[in-house]
Formats: C-alpha cells, sequence, structure tokens
C-alpha cells in the first residue's frame, strides 16, 4: 500500500482524503446527479464502488429497503471475484471471515442398499490452479458492507441513501442530446420515515438498474426478461444442525433415491446451506409450491440423507424458488434500430437481465463483473475522457457472457437434478472438466474499440487478449520484495501498461520509454489531463528479465519512476524483475525480445503489441479516449 506521498498520514491509510463531490457533499439526495444507480445488490454496489473513485462525478445509489441487507441470496464467491475484491482492497479480509471451499465430495445411493447414500468421489476444487486466489462462501450481505465501506472511505465519500424504491423513469435524450443535460427524469418514492409514500423526483444523466430479477428499470426501457421456467423446484435453508453426516463441513453434491441436495458449509464453522431438491413442478402450480413449509424442506432433507439425520436446531434463514433461465437481448435502453445512431442513458445489470438458478453459484458473481464493466466507462465519459460511443460496449460485451452463463448453468442444474443412473457424465468429472467457468476465468471479450486484434497474441502467450490478467510473481526492484504483478492493479480506473523488457541492454524497451514520455501521440502526453499527476490515467510499469540484483535503479527511465504528488516524490513501485524461482517471462510465454500488455481498468487484457509498435499503441487508444 503507498501513501504518505502527500504528507504524514496518521490514521488508517486506506480512508482517502474527500475530493470534488465528497467535500461537502449533502445527505440529502440532490435534484441533478450524473448517476443514479436503483439497487444495493452486488451489481449496484460494485458499480456504485468503482465511481466513487471519481471525485467529478455524483453517484447517488438508492434502495428500496431501509437499511442493509442482513442475510439470505447468495454466498458463493468464485475467485474471480476474490481477484476483484483485491483490486477493491478487501479480499484478505473477507477471506479471512469466509469459508473456503478446496474439495467438493460426491454422495450417491448405496449399490447394495440404495436408500443409503454413500460417498463416491471427492474432488479438488482448483486442481489446475487456475487462480492464486480462493473459492469463498460468504454471505452477500458482507460482501455488500464491503463495498459499502469502499464507497465510504473514497474521495466522494458515498453512501447508500435507503429508503427510496424507483416507480418509473422517461428519457428525453432525443430532444437534448448532451451530457451537459440531465435527461433522464426518475420518479422515486420514500419507503420509509415521515415522507413514506411521497415522491422525490431526480434528474440524472445516466440511471442504472440493478435492481433485481423484477426490475422495474428494466421494465421502463422496454425490456422483457426471455427464457424458460424449469418447472423443477429448491427449498434453500441457511441452518445450524446436529448430524451425524460426516461431511457436513464439505461442499457435497448428494444425489439419493428420492432428489438431490447441493450442501455448502458456511462462514464461522458451524452454519451450512442445503439447496433441497423439492422436485417437478406442474406447469399450472401457479408459484403453489412456495408454500413449502421449512419443516417440510428438513424432512425432505433427512429423506435423501439417509441413513444419517440432521436435527436442526437454529433456522437463520429459508426460501423456496423455481429455477428460470432468462436473458433480456439487450442491457441498455438502445433500440437495436438506434444502434450507431445514439449512445444508451440507461443500463440494466446483474439479476435485471439474467436470472439462472443458485447451484452454479454465479448469480452475485457475474452480476459484479456486469458493474465491474460498466462502472469505469460511465467514469470516464462523465470525466471527459472518452466519448459517449464507450458506453455502447458494455452491453455489448456483457450480454454474450450472460448468455453463456445461463448455457452453462443450465446444463449444471439439469445434472443436478437428474438421477444418478441416467447421467452421461459423471458429476464429479463435469465439474471438474468445466472449473474454469464457475471460477470465473472463461470470459473473454472480442475484438471491438476496447478489445485489440490478436496480432502479436504470440508475444506474451500467457496473456490472451479479451480475458482477465492472469498475476505472476515477480521481485520489486526497490525493496528486493517478492510481489505479485497483478495485485497491484487497484479498482482506481487507471489503464495498467506493463512493459517487458527484451533482453540484453533492453534497447527496445529504452527507445519505448522515451517515446512515451516525450512523443505527442504517447497516450501519456495525449491523455493525461493537464494539472494531474503523470500516471492519473495511465499505470506504467516495467519488468525486467534480469535479476533484481542486477537492476541499477539509477539506470531505469524515468518513465517508470514518474514524479507524483504535491512533492513530486519518486514513485518505486512500478520497476519489477522477473523472480527466478518463478520467472514470470516463462510463466505466461513472453518474448525474450519484450512485450507491452495492455490491461483495462476492470483487469481484462486490452491488447498485447511489440515494444516498436508505438503507432499502433497510440492508435489503439485514439479510439477511445479523447485527446486532453
Ligand atoms: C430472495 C433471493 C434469494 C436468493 N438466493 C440465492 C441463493 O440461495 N444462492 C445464490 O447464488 N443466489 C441467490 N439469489 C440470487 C443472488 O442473490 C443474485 O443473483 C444477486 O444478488 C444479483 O445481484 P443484483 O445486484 O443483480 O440483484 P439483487 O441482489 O437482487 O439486488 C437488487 C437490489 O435492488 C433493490 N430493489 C429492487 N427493486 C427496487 C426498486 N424498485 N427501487 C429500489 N430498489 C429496488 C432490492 O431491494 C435489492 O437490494 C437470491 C436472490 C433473491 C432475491
Amino acid at each position: 500500500m503507498q501513501f504518505h506521498h502527500h504528507g504524514y498520514v496518521s490514521t488508517d491509510p486506506r480512508t482517502q482524503d474527500a475530493a470534488g463531490v465528497g467535500i461537502d457533499r449533502p445527505d440529502e439526495l440532490p435534484d441533478n446527479v450524473d448517476v443514479l444507480i436503483v439497487g444495493t445488490g452486488p451489481a449496484g454496489m460494485i458499480t456504485a464502488a468503482q465511481l466513487s473513485q471519481f471525485p467529478g462525478i455524483t453517484t447517488r445509489i438508492v434502495e428500496r429497503r431501509g437499511e442493509r441487507l442482513t442475510i439470505g441470496q447468495a454466498d458463493g464467491i468464485q475467485a474471480r471475484s476474490v481477484e476483484t475484491f483485491q483490486a477493491f482492497g478487501f479480499a484478505e479480509r473477507i477471506i479471512a471471515e469466509a469459508y473456503r471451499i478446496t474439495e467438493m465430495a460426491f454422495w450417491k445411493p448405496d449399490a447394495a442398499n440404495p436408500a443409503n447414500i454413500i460417498r463416491t468421489a471427492r474432488a479438488i476444487d482448483d486442481p489446475t490452479g487456475i487462480s492464486e486466489f480462493p473459492h469463498l462462501i460468504v454471505n452477500q450481505a458482507r460482501v455488500l458492507d464491503y463495498f459499502a465501506e469502499v464507497m465510504a472511505n473514497s474521495p466522494t465519500r458515498m453512501v447508500p441513501d435507503f429508503g427510496y424504491e424507483f416507480a418509473s423513469l422517461t428519457n428525453t435524450t432525443h430532444e437534448t442530446n448532451s451530457v451537459g443535460d440531465y435527461p433522464v427524469t426518475v420518479t422515486l418514492v420514500h419507503t420509509t420515515g415521515p415522507k413514506k409514500g411521497q415522491e422525490r423526483i431526480v434528474h440524472a444523466k445516466y440511471v442504472v438498474g440493478a435492481d433485481g430479477a423484477r426490475s422495474g428499470v428494466r421494465d421502463s426501457i422496454g425490456c422483457t426478461l426471455a427464457g424458460d421456467q424449469a418447472f423443477h423446484a429448491w427449498g434453500v435453508m441457511d441452518v445450524l444442525a446436529v448430524t451425524d453426516f460426516p461431511d457436513i463441513r464439505t461442499k457435497c453434491a448428494i444425489q439419493g433415491t428420492t432428489g438431490s441436495i447441493l450442501h455448502i458449509p458456511r462462514e464461522g464453522g458451524y452454519l451450512f446451506r442445503m439447496y433441497v431438491d423439492l422436485g417437478e413442478v406442474a406447469p399450472d402450480d401457479n408459484g403453489a409450491v412456495r408454500t413449502t413449509t421449512i419443516d417440510e424442506i428438513i424432512v425432505k432433507a433427512n429423506e435423501i440423507l439417509h441413513p444419517y439425520t440432521l436435527d436442526v436446531k437454529n433456522v437463520a434463514w429459508h426460501s423456496v424458488y423455481e429455477v428460470a433461465h432468462r436473458l433480456t437481448d439487450r442491457f441498455d435502453d438502445v433500440l437495436p434500430d438506434e444502434i450507431g445512431i445514439r449512445s444508451p442513458r440507461v443500463f440494466i445489470m446483474g439479476d435485471a437481465c439474467h436470472t439462472h438458478s443458485a447451484k452454479a453459484g454465479q448469480g452475485m458473481n457475474v452480476s459484479m463483473q456486469d458493474g465491474f464493466n460498466l462502472g469505469w466507462k460511465l467514469g470516464y465519459v462523465l470525466d471527459g475522457r472518452s466519448p459517449e460511443s464507450l458506453l455502447s460496449t458494455y452491453s455489448a460485451e456483457r450480454q454474450v457472457i450472460a448468455k453463456n452463463l445461463i448455457d452453462f448453468d443450465k446444463e449444471w442444474s439439469s445434472l443436478m437434478a437428474a438421477k444418478p443412473e441416467d447421467l452421461k457424465v459423471p458429476l464429479e468429472d463435469f465439474y471438474t472438466q468445466t472449473a474454469e467457468f464457475p471460477a470465473g476465468f472463461m470470459t473473454q471479450y472480442p475484438p471491438s474499440m476496447l478489445i485489440g486484434e490478436a496480432t502479436h497474441q504470440a508475444i506474451a502467450t500467457g496473456f490472451p487478449i479479451g480475458k482477465r490478467f492472469k498475476s505472476a510473481p515477480v521481485v520489486r526492484v526497490a525493496d528486493a520484495n517478492p510481489v505479485e504483478l497483478g495485485h497491484h492493479h487497484r479498482a482506481d480506473g487507471r489503464w495498467r501498461l506493463y512493459a517487458f523488457a527484451d533482453a540484453a541492454n533492453s534497447s527496445a524497451l529504452t527507445a519505448w520509454a522515451e517515446w512515451m514520455r516525450t512523443a505527442d501521440d504517447s497516450p501519456l502526453l495525449a491523455h493525461t489531463p493537464a494539472g494531474t499527476d503523470i500516471d492519473s490515467v495511465f499505470d506504467v510499469k516495467v519488468i525486467y528479465q534480469d535479476a533484481h540484483t542486477e537492476v541499477d535503479l539509477g539506470q531505469v527511465d524515468p518513465a517508470f519512476l514518474p514524479k507524483t504528488g504535491p512533492f513530486g516524490l519518486i514513485d518505486y513501485e512500478k520497476v519489477y524483475a522477473a523472480d527466478p524461482a518463478h520467472d514470470i517471462f516463462e510463466q505466461r510465454g513472453i518474448s525474450r525480445s519484450g512485450a507491452v500488455v495492455i490491461v483495462r481498468p476492470d483487469q481484462y487484457v486490452a491488447h498485447v503489441l511489440p515494444l516498436t509498435a508505438t503507432t499502433d499503441l497510440a492508435a489503439y487508444f485514439r479510439q477511445m479516449l479523447l485527446v486532453r
């Protein structure tokens, strides 16, 4: 963590100085806001947390509930989400309180006595080391708390505005199409306090509907969720119980003769969640299955677990739901015949545009990646760094990802619901063979204004263009600390440019660094706003092939040792060397002639270029960043 460079800090350095709209932030919801986010679920909160890092932008996040979420909903946190939490600065703390999944056990009827279940297999959760981050289980409420903390400690001092329900919106973009206006008029209704029931009108430049599966924002832009109902119901319960089931602290898929259970141990050492199969639902059931009581769910769980028993002592939360796989065809308010003519003003994300079963543990995770994708783009457009066309990439990128998720989830849910003897692929094989998907690392964005063509992919094969930047160990030259290169990527809205040095005398690197510092078309000079630190938009780092002891800091180009802050202090944390024990050049297939890897603010690899391809580098950024 870097701090003190604006002067001595004696308090928690995680709390940033208030700046911009964070100074004297009004408690009351203002009449005009840049971004109005509806819903404080994972999608809305990560979007707010990202925008909270942009001090010039007024973002407010409204929520129908009168206070924070306390219980229930999702709990599965894939490694990609933990990686994202790392960027927001709270991975270590949430890991410490969460349950960590290392193994999954599979139980089936005993062939000799099918009334009894027996353990038939165990599978390592991440057998190939997809990520250095763990797979966690922790309640959604805690995730939201951490994002709230990030917002509160940010320069904008953002806090959710509880007690406002979204009612409707009108968008006058067609009449006043300019960012200076507030073309979206939103009607909210107070849900708590003395003004309960009264309307509150807010004008916004952009509205983000993160208001869940029954999204009103979605309806207001004429989007509908299309898809199919699986006609299969599940009871879910978070309980404390005494049991003789031996794998009670291990994640299990349990397939009995009378149904199946997905068993998930929870944080804290005692609590666990069971998704209990309630069987097929008749098409004319009309939701009657949702009246299934907790006692009935417990009876069913005991039947499936036979010969083991479950004596439930305390029910923290329970719910009944039917699996529905549904998706909207667009994630913003631009109709198909308006694409390329106007930019979006209203966006939807998370469950508002994709719903699926809970058992692949994806809902919260994919929803957060929607928000991480959109947050920085809104920040860039509103800050005047990018043209509005950047915003069209949100729907284009995320809609396809949601479609893939739904296809995956349909397969997983139907396997979970099937009888063991009917399965063509054993459940445990499907689980391990497809591990990259539920871990959150299969996302690969296609070429666009944000994603370069793979022309030079061969010089950095371990950083596939369009996929998230997979970290690797390096040594920080200044203090000989072994660190993970990717973990320095904070969710601060900046781009990362990693210059991997060429071998021997690094002549290509030297020329590249000089171009970056001096050429008019270098992104540093073309797109860094005047009056800000030279690394305020681009965090430029170098990684040498030699051991750190061979790198002379005195000879390192100033492009990698920028002077920043009011005192013009040198930032020493941009110069790295390969760790001889885990050579990043070997591990990530980096050419010994060097390479430049460009990483977006949301951690996706945007482009790979040779050190000599400065014209291409300049052209890449000119597509989506305005000249300062
Ligand atoms: C009851 C329930 C149980 C769930 N159980 C599981 C589970 O067991 N496992 C699992 O993996 N996933 C579960 N999910 C799904 C998972 O929680 C979601 O996939 C995830 O939360 C999606 O995040 P989101 O931000 O898109 O939406 P949500 O987390 O649903 O957040 C939407 C937010 O918007 C607010 N809101 C809604 N309408 C309005 C309005 N008109 N005005 C203002 N605010 C509004 C809501 O109060 C809520 O806070 C459950 C969801 C629900 C609702």
